[in-house]
């Protein structure tokens, strides 16, 4: 089966007396024995239930894994891939990560005695001068967030073996349709299933697909434990969610690429990041290992941090709002919201300068969201002269 028939037809065989063709919602915390010798396959919906069951068989066939084991949100995924890390164990991080991975391991990796060194992931050859000793993961993300650059996932992964360290991605901005990484040699890929997975901003989870089921028994019986699971009738709404994956992806694609391409045109945009553009620094990178470049756009406004924030508030079919991958159009302006936990210097650093705007661009008309940018654009003071 090919990823669009996976996607729809993966662990969802009409089953039961009824022979529904959309699986029901096992909204259920727990399920009878029919005698102390007959257990149920399922018996207690922290453990496991058939409708998680269900969206964990998907994922783990659309990314090509041994086992998924789905969470309550992105960053419970992000944890459970760390609870592989003990006491002692010293752990690489991409330097250009998602704000919330990098709380987890400023903030509470450190009280657990696990240490941690930042990488360029763009370098891959950085990984050969931060490793120490004990370092047993390496934690990045491709296309990073908010500049959208790409790193070489091959070359990441293929460090990460010769130092015999486990290899995490988190694959949530490219989704599983444009991007496989454990085909590239990953380890453990997570998402945050909130976003393009799901589909419809309408739910929080999380997913973490292992390579291995030595790995995924890890991360199994650390959910179990710990008490991670989401809810039937989310994990119901993600399955829903991901049977259009792929035709909602492609529309993602397109229309990013439409708008990447007027903002690149637009005399009030200084800069526009988009990796499937020519002039985008990683577009080799991204073209080689991606099947298309994804639904995020970022661009930086001519003028000031005021101009970028009279356009984040001036859009009218882009919503302002955190959270990326929903059908509808999203404008985000990262100085105050997804990176303001960062100081101004920090975030200059990072490349995040004050006049930066973030797109999740859906799935509506391209020429409705680009005329929409345009109005918009126009109240930057660098035309209004
Ligand atoms: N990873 C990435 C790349 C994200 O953008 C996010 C959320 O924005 C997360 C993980 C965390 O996901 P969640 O909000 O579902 O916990």
């Amino acid at each position: 089966m090919r990823f669009a028939t996976k996607a729809i037809r993966v662990g969802q065989d009409p089953a039961g007396p009824h022979l529904p063709v959309i699986p029901p919602i096992y909204q259920s915390a727990t399920f009878a024995w029919n005698s102390l010798e007959d257990a149920p396959a399922f018996d207690y919906s922290r453990v496991n239930n058939p409708t998680r069951a269900m969206l964990e068989e998907i994922l783990a066939a659309l990314e090509g894994g041994f086992g998924c084991v789905c969470t309550g949100s992105g960053m419970a995924a992000i944890a459970a891939a760390f609870s592989l890390l003990k006491n002692g164990d010293h752990l690489l991080m991409a330097s250009d990560i998602y704000g919330g991975t990098h709380r987890i391991v400023h903030t509470i990796l450190p009280n657990q005695g696990i240490t941690f060194t930042e990488f360029d992931a763009r370098e891959p050859g950085t990984i050969d001068t931060a490793i120490q000793p004990n370092t047993k993961m390496l934690i990045f993300e491709t296309p990073t967030n908010p500049n959208l650059r790409i790193v070489d996932v091959e070359a990441i992964a293929s460090a990460c073996k010769r130092h015999g360290i486990v290899c995490v991605i988190d694959n949530t901005f490219a989704s599983p349709y444009l991007q496989n990484p454990i085909a590239l040699g990953c380890d453990i890929v997570v998402h945050s299933t909130t976003k393009y997975v799901g589909g419809h901003s309408d739910i929080i989870g999380g997913a973490a697909i292992a390579g291995t089921q030595e790995v995924y028994n890890k991360l199994f019986a650390w959910a179990k434990s710990i008490g991670t699971a989401p809810g039937a009738f989310d994990c119901w709404l993600a399955v829903r969610g991901v049977k259009t994956l792929e035709v909602r992806m492609e529309r993602h694609c397109a229309n990013a690429m439409a708008v990447a391409e007027a903002l690149e045109r637009h005399p009030a945009v200084h800069r526009v990041h988009y990796p499937g553009l020519k002039s985008h620094p990683d577009h080799a990178i991204a073209a080689k290992q991606m099947r298309a470049f994804g639904g995020m756009v970022s661009f930086e406004v001519k003028g000031t941090a005021a101009d970028a924030k009279r356009v984040a508030e001036s859009t009218k079919v882009f919503m302002l709002a955190e959270s990326l991958g929903g059908v509808e159009s999203l404008i985000g302006y990262p100085p105050m919201m997804s990176h303001a936990a960062m100081t101004e210097e920090q975030r200059m650093e990072a490349g995040i300068p004050p006049t930066l705007l973030r797109l999740s661009v859906g799935i509506e008309d391209a020429q409705d969201l680009i005329e929409d940018l345009q109005q918009a654009l126009a109240k930057v003071s660098a035309l209004a002269r």
